[in-house]
């Protein structure tokens, strides 16, 4: 067993913390407060190659593991970027895997360049209003006709549909009286055409820099070249896709812990009361070491998933265990250092209220602890299914 990174694994994480460096506390401090997509940072991850880290080398990708990838995204986190950086390169990274796998040579020549160039953005249509988690039930209706299909429904939740160019989206092609269970569902990737989805933006409790919006979608045609893989077997695609997916969200969790619970440190270290360092109080030192054996072991977590998909191994359960213990030690690593930070803890200035309000997304997104839960329950423990 080997704990430790390649040279290879050390320059990516040096290399993205120097990118990350040229976009300081203000930079963020000023997307939370005002809004506004974080272009310049996007731009310059383009640049320096890591949109495409675990892209295809044909396609102008690096060609490396969900490993790297994961390392890409911790690293963003762990800048002080947290989700404000990280959510704003997730799907340029992770989204269009199913393209990867399931695509045509044609459709990854076509799509994968821009994307990883940092032309085009992409937003990941899943989520709706009315059947929440439950995903075989998806109601947005894609209808044959001809040569090209015709969509109609709404999703929610959809983050930079602001200002995304591309949509890979996820809708019913049959309905689910007449579909066996987990088809139905037909994958997509096509022009986000503003003329024929209406987006709405969602005031949300933290990470004002990448909106999340409300689709309207209203007779949006599509291509049948924008199909991905076979009609009716999207949902598959998606689930092949959803390991990666956790994988990232958790090494995203992971690093946000880690800046507020260096932050917190700092100033435990310098803050003098009762004629001391607050630090020097165990009450104040024990929650942040205990966060930071948290924060170690959801990291060993992320890295064994990682490990084994980047191996073809099945990591069905190690994903899911990342993603929630990671989601959890996060947020308890951000709770922890806005307490320590007093009532500085709740001024802006000081940064870790915009964490904390920040490590509330991977607990609830992509999928909620409870079923999380549930699945390891089912698949690990060998309970009966409960959902
Ligand atoms: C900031 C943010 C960004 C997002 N970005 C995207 C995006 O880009 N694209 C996208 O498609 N989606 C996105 N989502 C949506 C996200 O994936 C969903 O919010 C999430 O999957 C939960 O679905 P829901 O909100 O409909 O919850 P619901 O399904 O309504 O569930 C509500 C609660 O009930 C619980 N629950 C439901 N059924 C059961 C059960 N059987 N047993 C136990 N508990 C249960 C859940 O665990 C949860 O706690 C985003 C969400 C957020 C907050």
């Amino acid at each position: 067993m080997d704990f430790s990174f390649s040279e290879d694994q050390k320059a990516i994480i040096e290399a993205v913390g120097r990118t990350c460096a040229g976009f300081g506390d203000a930079y963020w401090l000023k997307h939370d407060r005002e809004g506004g997509f974080p272009h310049e940072f996007h731009k310059a991850m383009a640049a320096g190659g890591w949109l495409g880290i675990a892209m295809p080398e044909k396609y102008g990708g690096a060609g490396k593991g969900i490993l790297e990838a994961a390392l890409v995204m911790q690293t963003v986190a762990a800048s002080g970027a947290g989700f404000s950086g990280a959510s704003a390169i997730h799907m340029n990274i992770f989204g269009l895997h199913p393209v990867v796998v399931f695509g045509t040579a044609e459709q990854k020549a076509r799509w994968l360049p821009p994307l990883i160039r940092g032309e085009h953005k992409a937003c990941f249509a899943v989520t709706e209003p009315s059947t929440g988690l439950n995903t075989l039930k998806l109601k947005t209706f894609a209808r044959f006709e001809g040569d090209r299909y015709v969509v109609n429904g709404q999703k929610v939740w959809i983050s930079t549909a602001q200002v995304a160019h591309k949509v890979l989206l996820l809708a019913r092609t049959a309905p689910a009286e007449t579909s066996k269970p987990g088809e139905g569902l037909s994958l997509f990737y096509t022009d986000l055409d503003r003329s024929k989805i209406s987006v709405r933006e969602i005031e949300k409790m933290g990470r004002k820099a990448v909106d999340s919006n409300e689709l309207f979608i209203d007779g949006l045609e599509i291509p049948l070249a924008d199909r991905i893989g076979v009609e009716g077997q999207g949902f598959k695609y998606i689930l092949h896709g959803m390991n990666p997916e956790r994988i990232l969200i958790a090494a995203e969790a992971v690093g946000l812990g880690e800046v507020a619970l260096e932050r917190a440190g700092k100033y435990a270290g310098e803050r003098i009361v009762f004629d001391r360092p607050i630090g020097q109080n165990q009450g104040v030192q024990h929650p942040l070491a205990e966060r930071w054996i948290e924060l170690e072991a959801a990291e060993l977590l992320v890295y064994r998933a990682a490990w084994k998909y980047d191996r073809g191994e099945p990591c069905g359960a190690d994903a899911n265990a990342a993603k929630f213990y990671a989601g959890e030690a996060g947020f308890r690593a951000c709770e922890t250092a806005l307490l320590t930070h007093g009532g500085m803890g709740y001024a802006k200035e000081y940064h870790v209220e915009r964490w904390f309000r920040e490590s509330m997304i991977a607990r609830i997104a992509p999928v909620s602890p409870q079923l999380i839960l549930s699945f390891l329950a089912e698949k690990v423990l060998g309970l009966p299914k409960s959902y």
